[in-house]
């Protein structure tokens, strides 16, 4: 494959996929002097003002399908969304052509240090903990909010570092891509419709060190079994090669652990409440003690743990920490309670779309819980779903396309109550009625939101808006 310019002047960029991503690069490209034209599947009535947007910008789109001259480009940048496999990326790897994405770029663009942090789960709330815990000597940015080209490529005086959210996706085209801290939360089986098998997701999480040197930090969560084995490819410097990229450098980045059941040997770990931290060359030392209620459950404790030990390899002081903690807002969607009637919770958790970010949901009140649940499969383990669904569930709400499948395989292990729900609003008001007092109604669908609305926020806001008009219509009883 032929490698990236250095000088984006003059330079030929096609950039496959018309949305967020793919319209930062562009401004950001076209503001080098590149020649950037933008193409999309989708026609014009699917893509908004979003072609008017580029073409302001002095790019070219081409809308409905890609011509030939998508590949006559000196660089092709694949939006997230576009998969490897695609037949006109691989006619394009296959040609030669330097495939990459958003994040090579701004990683190239990037005059600070990069903090980034990837995993099935996690990501979010562990990159806003951590930033949070630097505070205004760094900024927040990738998959979290605004794109990474567009905040690396701002004004970044008086910020030292930027906290990055990292999906596999984006970690498919990486070519050299060097965080300064690597941290991978956990990998656990999602995005299966995209990545052919979890080996080859996997081997995607593992690029965000593929190319990291002795002086970066490469993190694991040792009590995930598939970031640990991660954490012995880096040690062993054996990383899996990535046909048509680059192959990973022995790298000798410095190797942290963190468990919250166990002690490790460099890393973070919880004991008796507190979080101890051992770092290269140094005693073990007691941070902080665990008391923060804004972060329930089990996994945000991992979360916190990972987020502990990030900040301290970037000199945040325990203080520091402790305040980012205790000052905590949960982000919306996650876990996220939104109303409670007669003893009753409503709590938010829409961007939970696979088994493990449900279980963990599941594992975090005490209260019996009545789960909404279904969507649009996206090739879950819907057996094991089941079984998560049929052991912490007092009853299950099934909607959209997934639902019925669901029900079925939660009965098929021992699930007592369920009931189909046509729509949101009708879930939340099944739910309420079957949920003892006290108890808790979840949104945790497990699905993605496609079939029914917009995405997960979407999905999220109406469950909270029907939440509040049966909060309403109780009151006026
Ligand atoms: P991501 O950015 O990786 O999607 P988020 O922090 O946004 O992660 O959380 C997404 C969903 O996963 C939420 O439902 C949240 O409660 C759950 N979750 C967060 N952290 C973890 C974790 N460490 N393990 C399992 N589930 C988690």
């Amino acid at each position: 494959m032929k490698s990236i310019p250095q000088s984006w002047e003059g330079q030929r960029v096609s950039i496959l996929g018309l949305a967020r991503s793919g319209l930062a690069l562009a401004r950001v490209l076209t503001g080098k002097g590149a020649r950037v034209l933008l193409s999309d599947q989708r026609g014009p009535e699917q893509l908004g003002d979003l072609p008017a947007q580029a073409r302001a910008l002095g790019a070219e789109v081409e809308m409905g399908g890609h011509s030939d001259r998508l590949l006559d480009c000196d660089v092709l940048v694949i939006s997230p969304g576009v998969s490897l496999y695609a037949p006109v990326v691989q006619q394009a790897l296959q040609r030669g052509v330097a495939v990459t994405g958003e994040v090579e770029i701004a990683y190239r663009l990037c005059p600070k240090p990069l903090l980034a942090i990837t995993g099935t789960n996690g990501k979010s709330t562990t990159c806003s903990l951590l930033q949070q815990a630097l505070g205004i000597r760094s900024r927040l940015a990738g998959n979290i909010g605004v794109p990474l080209v567009s905040e690396v490529s701002g004004d970044l005086t008086g910020v030292d570092y930027v906290v990055a959210e990292i999906s596999s996706f984006q970690l498919e085209t990486v070519h050299q891509f060097r965080p300064h801290l690597a941290l991978l939360t956990n990998v656990t089986a999602d995005h299966l419709d995209r990545h052919r098998t979890m080996e080859e997701y996997v081997e995607a999480k593992a690029r965000l060190f593929a190319y990291q040197t002795e002086n970066d930090w490469a993190i694991f969560n040792l009590d995930d079994p598939e970031a640990s084995k991660v954490g012995d490819w880096v040690a062993q410097g054996k990383l899996p090669l990535w046909p048509h990229y680059p192959p990973p450098q022995t790298n000798g980045a410095k190797i942290l652990l963190y468990s919250v059941h166990q002690e490790v040997a460099q890393g973070a770990w919880l004991d008796d409440g507190w979080f101890w931290v051992r770092m290269p060359g140094h005693e073990a030392r007691k941070v902080l003690r665990w008391h923060f209620p804004n972060l329930p459950g089990p996994h945000n404790l991992s979360n916190a743990l990972a987020a502990c030990l990030s900040a301290l390899c970037v000199g945040a002081s325990a203080e520091q920490i402790e305040h980012a903690f205790a000052n905590y807002h949960r982000m919306h969607h996650r876990l996220e309670e939104v109303g409670a009637l007669q003893g009753v919770r409503f709590i938010d958790d829409s961007k939970a779309t696979n088994v493990s970010s449900v279980e963990s949901a599941l594992l975090t009140y005490e209260e019996p819980v009545v789960l909404i649940a279904g969507g649009r499969d996206k090739g879950l383990d819907l057996d094991e779903l089941g079984q998560v669904i049929a052991r912490h569930c007092h009853a299950l709400i099934s909607i959209g396309e997934a639902g019925p499948q669901i029900a079925e395989h939660a009965l098929k292990y021992g699930l007592k109550a369920h009931q189909r729900a046509g729509s949101m609003e009708e879930a939340v008001e099944m739910a309420h009625s079957l949920a003892p007092r006290p108890g808790v109604v979840l949104l945790s669908p497990a699905c993605t939101s496609f079939d029914m609305f917009q995405n997960a926020e979407h999905r999220g806001e109406v469950f909270a808006a029907s939440a509040t008009r049966l909060m309403e219509k109780m009151e006026e009883r």
